[in-house]
């Protein structure tokens, strides 16, 4: 704030007070002391001259021995202190004068007039000695004046620049309310010119919002009232361009005679916006925090609580003072007491964002479940200086939550029952079709007529499609569950696709079509992987090629697409010159149940299954399908399928031809134990034995099976997973420990028995001990070649392998002996004789001969041995291609059958071919 100046009359940058000595202070310029301590050594000194020279002087000289003193006196004490000394020093005189007198001096007149002259002179000095002072402090006093009158130009100086350069707008106001004068400072917080202002009255001032004129009055009156104290006033001023500045006004009256008003006035203007955007902002987080549904709180930068919102207070039912008090933290549960503390403390520490779930103590006396967050508020230069936090009450999400994993359980448990359904089902439905397939597979091999073989033949066709059908559903509600798990096992991919051809391969003898397989020279002998997902999607599609091709070719393809450590990538590719799909109908034949139209289903029948499980297996295996196919040209499925490289111990352990014995080593016969519940499934079983010269017992439970075992020596035990009493994975750990136990020589081969085909089976299966598994409905050749894997031929010759094609033989002659004679005798006959000439011909290197002579022998041996037969037709071909090599080698091993063969013969009883 301004001072105001001391006299309001001069202009109006007069300056500021300056103290002026009121009174000039000669006592304190001439001090007795001064004066006392100058005369005395002086009038001590004089006495000291004078008394030397008293001889000379007289004591005359002793008078004006005072004079110096008195004059100095007089000086230095003014007109009266020297008038005293010279009064004194003549009072002092006129006693040693008078005793001078006394003692007759005759020049007392003379002295008298020395005296008078003394005193004259003493009065003469104090005299000017004092009109000398006079005038000394008189121009001292001028000089001061002065000097106050520069010192005060210079405050003036200072306070015109001080008010020219003020940031406030000071104005000087007559008591009439005029304005006299205001700082330039008004046209940069108003926009005028300070010659617009001056003059202006202020109790009438148009420039005063009209809200604000009771206010300006009242302050410009309680000024004028109020002497010497300060009113402040806030009014508002409207700028030149129209605006409206907020000024902060303290005013004071002059204390002069002018009566003038001195008024200091701040824009105020942004601090007041500043007030008004922060009250804006609290309003606006009052009835944010009022509005919100959640609780909201603030604490200080040390964690400290300021601040619950009405929402907080109505949740716990207390007061702001009483949670400043109690403390938000006695509303948390004692088990989520310590873990909340510890990590809010954490990070305040670390200046973190807070984010817990807890619960908190509500006025109903229940814990709800909160969701509290917090975050740091920083100011500019990063630190924290406050924490802005909210609880949101997820009470009813946790129950939800708590809701969804009961009934995520539940579902879990559903599912189970639904798998456990499934297998059932799988299970139930596999048996019987086991019996279906199998007897009519015996059906189909034994002598029937033609029409029966029709019937059959048809009967057979319509199982396999409808296993071919339980098979799709199963795996397809497999994968629906998410529960389609790849077995990662060693395998040739090669061979699988040559496998799968050869299976398929009489499916198109009857028709114009050839099947065609190409295996790339670059794909791995070996890689890791499902082999039989593999041959899967294989078959499928290349059942679907043949299917859907009237006339022409299927081809399957294979090569290899990428190769690294740790993937091997292969391409398949399954191309058929058939129907051919409609371009809007290639997308949607990958999903589930679609056909290309419904006369397909009529036509060729199908579930619309196939394909949606094919792609979801190559998906599982990294791959996709891809489809190009023209209507009446023909389709191309490919896919990419990826593997593993296989580790370098790792053999192929799975279905592989070239590890299976052929049928000649392989057909001993054996002493089988069939474990089994099921009536037809055993019947099966016994005739596919029988087939195969085997013998066979049958046990209907586990524990009967356990106790034949031990009982009896068997070669091999044929074991169902599902029996009563004892389930086949317990007969099969008994039998283990049992073996163990008696540290028996030999281990017996236990091949189990299921409906369920699934890894987690078949790992089951080998950790109870078992070899091998066959899945039902069996496929005989499938059952041969487990035999034949689990139960490898004796490397002596104690029993030669069978040779002999039984149910060939029994084909032929049914169950009648003499037939059966006959027909060894004729063979034994025959035959021997055949075949020297065959060797005869061929050591003569007459092919045209040899060919002749094999085709000939071919006929007659395939009547006993499917082998021999097989070498004979072999020997032909090589004889009709004139490879002489390959003729040496075939005769070579077809004489070396025969000679197996003749004794097997010989000693072939009905008996032995039916049991
Ligand atoms: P389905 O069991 O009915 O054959 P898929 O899923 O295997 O089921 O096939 C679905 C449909 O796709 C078939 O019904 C047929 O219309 C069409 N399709 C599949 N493969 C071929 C093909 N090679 N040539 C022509 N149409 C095909």
């Amino acid at each position: 704030m301004s001072t105001i100046p001391e006299n309001p009359s001069s202009p109006p940058n007069s300056g500021m007070a300056v103290e002026i000595d009121p009174k000039p202070r000669f006592w304190g310029e001439r001090s007795y002391s001064k004066a006392f301590a100058t005369s005395l050594p002086l009038l001590i000194i004089t006495l000291l001259i004078r008394w030397q020279f008293r001889e000379t002087l007289g004591e005359r000289g002793l008078y004006s021995t005072f004079l110096p003193a008195v004059i100095i006196a007089a000086h230095f004490g003014g007109v009266w202190p020297g008038l005293t000394l010279t009064l004194l020093g003549v009072l002092g005189t006129n006693l040693m004068l008078s005793s001078h007198i006394l003692k007759l001096d005759p020049k007392a007149t003379a002295d008298s007039l020395a005296l008078l002259m003394f005193v004259g002179t003493g009065i003469v000095i104090s005299v000017l000695s004092e009109s000398v002072h006079r005038t000394y402090q008189r121009n001292l006093i001028l000089e001061r004046r002065r000097q106050a009158q520069l010192a005060i130009q210079q405050t003036e100086e200072r306070f015109t620049h001080l008010m020219r350069h003020s940031s406030d707008m000071i104005g000087i106001v007559a008591p009439d309310g005029r304005i006299l004068y205001v700082t330039p400072s008004v046209k940069r917080i108003l926009g005028y010119q300070p010659e617009e202002r001056i003059g202006q009255n202020i109790q009438d001032d148009p420039i005063v919002h009209p809200d604000d004129r009771a206010a300006t009055l009242a302050f410009f009156k309680l000024i004028s009232e109020r002497p010497g104290i300060s009113v402040n006033a806030e009014f508002r001023l409207r700028h030149a361009n129209g605006n409206w500045r907020d000024i902060e006004a303290v005013g004071q009256i002059l204390l002069d005679e002018s009566g003038a008003l001195i008024i200091n006035c701040r824009d105020v203007t942004d601090r007041k916006q500043a007030e008004r955007t922060i009250h804006e902002n609290e309003q606006r987080w009052g009835s944010l925090t009022k509005m919100l549904p959640q609780l909201i709180w603030t604490a200080n930068a040390d964690g400290t609580v300021d601040y619950y919102s009405p929402q907080f207070m109505k949740f716990t039912g207390k007061t702001s003072e009483e949670l400043y008090q109690e403390g938000w933290e006695n509303l948390i549960p004692e088990e989520d007491y310590s873990a909340v503390i510890s990590q809010w403390k954490a990070c305040v520490a670390s200046s973190e964002n807070f984010n817990l779930e807890f619960r908190i103590r509500g006025a109903d006396g229940i814990s709800h479940w909160f969701k509290v967050q917090a975050v740091p508020v920083r100011d500019y230069d990063g630190t924290v200086i406050r924490w802005l936090g909210s609880c949101t009450d997820i009470s009813e999400l946790k129950q939800a939550e708590a809701d969804l994993l009961a009934a995520k359980d539940n579902a879990e448990t559903a599912n189970q029952a639904k798998d456990e359904f499934l297998a059932n089902v799988s299970h139930e439905i596999r048996t019987p079709m086991n019996a279906i397939l199998g007897m009519t597979n015996l059906l189909l091999d034994s002598s029937l007529d033609e029409y029966q073989h029709d019937l059959m033949q048809t009967v057979k066709s319509a199982g396999d499609n409808l296993l071919t059908i339980i098979n799709d559903l199963l795996d397809y509600s497999k994968m629906d569950a998410g529960k389609l798990e790849l077995e990662l096992t060693p395998f040739s991919p090669g061979q699988t696709v040559q496998e799968v051809v050869n299976m398929l391969q009489p499916r198109i003898e009857t028709r114009n079509l050839k099947l065609i397989c190409e295996i790339g020279e670059s794909v791995p002998e070996t890689v890791l992987g499902d082999a039989s997902r593999l041959r899967q999607v294989l078959m499928n599609l290349l059942t679907n090629g043949i299917k859907f091709t009237p006339s022409g070719e299927v081809k399957v393809s294979v090569e290899l697409s990428d190769r690294n450590e740790e993937q091997i990538a292969l391409t398949f590719h399954v191309q058929d010159t058939g129907i051919g799909i409609a371009p809007e109908r290639q997308h949607s034949i990958f999903e589930a149940f679609e056909q290309e139209d419904t006369s397909t289903t009529r036509k060729y029948g199908g579930t619309g299954l196939g394909l949606t499980i094919a792609s979801r297996l190559v998906r599982a295996m990294q791959g996709e399908i891809q489809l190009q196919s023209t209507p009446g040209k023909g389709s191309t499925f490919s896919f990419t399928a990826v593997f593993r490289p296989p580790e370098s111990s790792e053999q192929i352990t799975s279905v592989d031809s070239s590890d299976v014995p052929d049928a000649q080593e392989q057909s001993r016969a054996l002493k089988i134990l069939i474990a089994e519940d099921n009536e037809f499934n055993v019947k099966l079983l016994e005739q596919l034995l029988k087939q195969q010269t085997h013998s066979y017992q049958v046990a209907t439970d586990g524990e009967q099976a356990l106790r034949l075992l031990q009982l009896e020596q068997f070669d091999l035990l044929l074991l169902d997973i599902h029996m009563p009493l004892k389930d086949g994975f317990e007969v099969a750990r008994e039998l283990r420990s049992r073996e163990a136990e008696t540290q028996a020589e030999s281990r017996l081969p236990v091949i189990a028995l299921t409906a369920r085909s699934t890894p987690q089976i078949r790992e089951q299966c080998l950790a109870a001990g078992m070899d091998d598994l066959v899945t039902k409905p069996m496929q005989p050749e499938e059952l041969w070649q487990a035999i034949r894997r689990v139960c490898p031929a004796p490397t002596d010759s104690s029993h030669p392998p069978s040779l002999i094609d039984c149910q060939m033989v029994r084909a032929t002659c049914g169950e009648n002996v003499e037939l059966l004679q006959v027909l060894i005798e004729s063979f034994l006959e025959n035959v021997p004789a055949q075949l020297i000439e065959l060797r005869e011909v061929h050591s003569r290197g007459d092919l045209a001969a040899l060919r002749e002579a094999a085709h000939k022998i071919a006929s007659a041996l395939r009547t006993f041995s499917a082998t021999a037969g097989q070498l004979a037709l072999k020997t032909e071909e090589a004889a009709l291609a004139e490879d002489s090599d390959e003729c040496d080698s075939c005769v070579a091993q077809l004489v070396d059958c025969c000679e197996r063969l003749w004794p097997q013969v010989k000693t072939l009883s009905l008996e032995l071919l039916v049991n």
